[in-house]
């Protein structure tokens, strides 16, 4: 289990910069910088709709991952203990990012 901070405040899943999903899945196959990854479990919030009331801010939660060149990587698991999301103003899945990802090949 990963502890997670997400700034993507235009998420439906974001809770006082925390996620409310039990687990997320990271993308960026090819990645070698942060940029190049994403949260596809990103999901805007539509303007006018409630966020779902029940959902609860998760301190920590499984982190499914595609960036097989992360040092945190396992086996498509992330093994980090703390990881951020990035992307204030996204509106869509390319515009978050995994601030945490490091290249395990250093450029
Ligand atoms: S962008 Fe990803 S990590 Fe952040 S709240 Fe949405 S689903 Fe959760």
């Amino acid at each position: 289990m990963t502890i997670l901070d997400c700034n993507v405040s235009n998420c439906m899943y974001n809770a006082d910069k925390k996620c409310s999903k039990n687990n997320i899945l990271v993308e960026g196959r090819e990645a070698s910088m942060p940029h190049e990854t994403c949260c596809s479990s990103f999901r805007e919030q539509s303007s006018g709709s409630a966020r779902n009331a029940v959902s609860q801010p998760k301190t920590t939660l499984d982190v499914q991952c595609k960036a097989m060149n992360c040092t945190f990587n396992g086996e498509g698991i992330c093994h980090a203990d703390h990881i951020g999301i990035n992307g204030v103003n996204a509106c869509v899945v390319a515009e978050t990012e995994c601030a945490s990802f490091r290249c395990k090949q250093q450029h």
